[in-house]
C-alpha cells in the first residue's frame, strides 16, 4: 500500500468494551468494574452493559458510510463479559453499516474465567477468527498479585480450548500476552513463563512490560516500598532471553511488544503502527479517520453528552465536527519505529506535507542526532527507511525517541504545524 495514500480510506474498525469484572492493580484503562459475577444477559452489570451498548449502537449508526472493513478489533476491558449474541448483534449491525471484506480479520480479546467452551465455538460461529487471550502469567503468585480474576486452571483450560479450535482450523490464529518485568520475577521464572507459553503451541505472543501508572493499586505499594520493581538489568537481560527463547521457537519479533510464527502477524494492530485510518466507537475510544485522531470521553456521561451533540450536528467525512486533531509527524514516527522494519522517513515527510528538498534538510537534521546510535548499529538505516536492530535497538528505543523529540521540538514553527493548519 502507498503510504501516502493510505489516510484516504479507513478499512478498519475498533470497538471499546469498557467493563471488565475488577480493576487490576496495574491498570489505569478507562474502564467499568462490575464485580466477579458480572453478565452481559442477567444479573449483575446486566442493566450497565446493555444501555452501554444502545449507546454503542447509536454511534456506529451515525458513522459516514465509507469502504468495507478488512480488519475489526473487539478491545477492552472484558468484550467476554458480552454474551455471544450481543457480540453478534454488534458485528452484524457493523457489516450491515460498511459491509466486510472476504479474508476480514476479526479479533477479539478475551480473558480466561470469562467464558467457556460453549462460547467459544459461539464467537466461531460469528465470524471471529482471531483471538487475544489475556494469560498475563502461568502463576498463582503473579496472578493474585496483579489482582487478576483468573488462575493458573483457568487459563490451561482456555489454552487446550484455543489450540483445540485452532487445530481443527476452526480459528486462523490466537494469540495469548505476558507481562514481564514484575516484581519478584527473575530469569529462571521467566524462561518458564515462556517455555510454558510456547508449549501450548501459541502461534502469537504478546509481551508487555509492566508499567507503573499513577492512581493504581501497584503505584500505591511501590510508594509504600511494599514492592521493589525489576533492575534496568534485569529488565535487559529478560528482554535478550525472551528474543533468544522466541526466536529458537520460530517466533520473528515484528513490532516491539510482538512475536509471531510466519503467517500469523496482526493486520489490525499494523494499521495503528502505520497511522492508517480507523474508525473508533465506544466510551474512551480512539478513532483516526483521514489521519485525524479523535479520542472519546471516558466517562459514560461524557461519551453520551459527545455522542448525543454528534447525532445533533452529524459526524461530518470533512472532519469539521469532529474536533479531531490531526497525528503529528513525530507521533508517526514514535510508532513507526516500533515495527521491524522501521519507517520510511521521506515517505512520512511529504505525507506529513513538506517537499522533497525541505524534507532531506530536516530529516538530515535528524540523522545527525541518531549518528551514535547508527553507529553503534543499533539504528539501521536502508536508503530513507530507519529501523532498530533487534534486540539490542529496540530495548533502548525510548532513547532514540528522546532524540527524536529533541530534534522535533528544534525545527521552526511552520514545519511543525499540521499541514493546512490555521496557525500558519
Ligand atoms: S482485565 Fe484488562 S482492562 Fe480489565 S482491569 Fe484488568 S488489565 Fe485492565
Amino acid at each position: 500500500m502507498n503510504e501516502v495514500e493510505v489516510f484516504a480510506n479507513p478499512r478498519s474498525a475498533y470497538l471499546h468494551i469498557p467493563f471488565c469484572h475488577r480493576r487490576c492493580f496495574y491498570c489505569d484503562f478507562a474502564v467499568v468494574p462490575l464485580g466477579d459475577k458480572a453478565n452481559g444477559e442477567i444479573g449483575p452489570g446486566s442493566a450497565s452493559i446493555k444501555s452501554y451498548l444502545k449507546l454503542l449502537h447509536r454511534e456506529i449508526s451515525i458513522a459516514p458510510k465509507a469502504k468495507p472493513l478488512s480488519t475489526i478489533y473487539i478491545g477492552g476491558g472484558t468484550p467476554s463479559l458480552l454474551s455471544v449474541s450481543q457480540l453478534g448483534a454488534l458485528l452484524n449491525h457493523l457489516e450491515k453499516h460498511f459491509g466486510f471484506q472476504d479474508g476480514c480479520e476479526l479479533s477479539i480479546e478475551i480473558d480466561p474465567a470469562s467464558f467457556n467452551y460453549e462460547d467459544l465455538l459461539g464467537y466461531l460461529d460469528l465470524g471471529i477468527n482471531r483471538i487475544s487471550l489475556g494469560v498475563q502469567s502461568f502463576e498463582d503468585h503473579f496472578l493474585e498479585l496483579m489482582g487478576r480474576r483468573h488462575r493458573r486452571s483457568h487459563l490451561i483450560d482456555a489454552c487446550n480450548w484455543l489450540t483445540d479450535a485452532y487445530r481443527k482450523k476452526k480459528l486462523s490464529s490466537w494469540s495469548l500476552d505476558l507481562i514481564k518485568n514484575l516484581p519478584g520475577q527473575d530469569l529462571v521464572h521467566w524462561e518458564s513463563q515462556l517455555m510454558q507459553a510456547v508449549e501450548t503451541s501459541v502461534p502469537h505472543l504478546s509481551i508487555y512490560d509492566l508499567s507503573i501508572e499513577p492512581g493504581t493499586v501497584f503505584a500505591l505499594r511501590k510508594n509504600r516500598g511494599e514492592f521493589a520493581l525489576v533492575t534496568d538489568s534485569l529488565s535487559e537481560e529478560l528482554s535478550i532471553k525472551t528474543s533468544k527463547i522466541l526466536s529458537n521457537a520460530g517466533f520473528a519479533r515484528y513490532e516491539i511488544s510482538n512475536y509471531a510464527l510466519p503467517g500469523h502477524a496482526s493486520r489490525h494492530n499494523r494499521v495503528y503502527w502505520d497511522s492508517a485510518g480507523w474508525w473508533g466507537f465506544g466510551q474512551g475510544a480512539t478513532s483516526c479517520p483521514w489521519g485525524h485522531r479523535l479520542t472519546r470521553p471516558r466517562t459514560r456521561e461524557g461519551y453520551t453528552n459527545w455522542l448525543e451533540s454528534q447525532e445533533k450536528n452529524g459526524l461530518d467525512p470533512s472532519l469539521q465536527s469532529f474536533n479531531a486533531k490531526p497525528i503529528d509527524f513525530d507521533d508517526q514516527l514514535m510508532v513507526g519505529l516500533r515495527k521491524r522494519e522501521g519507517v520510511d522517513l521521506l515517505l512520512l515527510a511529504i505525507r506529513w506535507g513538506w517537499d522533497r528538498k525541505r524534507g532531506e534538510v530536516y530529516l538530515n537534521s535528524l540523522l545527525k542526532k541518531w549518528q551514535y546510535w547508527l553507529d553503534k548499529g543499533y539504528l539501521q538505516r536502508r536508503g530513507w527507511r530507519v529501523f532498530l536492530s533487534n534486540p539490542e535497538g529496540m530495548e533502548i528505543s525510548n532513547q532514540v525517541l528522546v532524540e527524536m523529540f529533541l530534534w522535533w521540538d528544534s525545527l521552526p514553527r511552520d514545519a511543525v504545524l499540521p499541514p493546512n493548519s490555521e496557525e500558519l
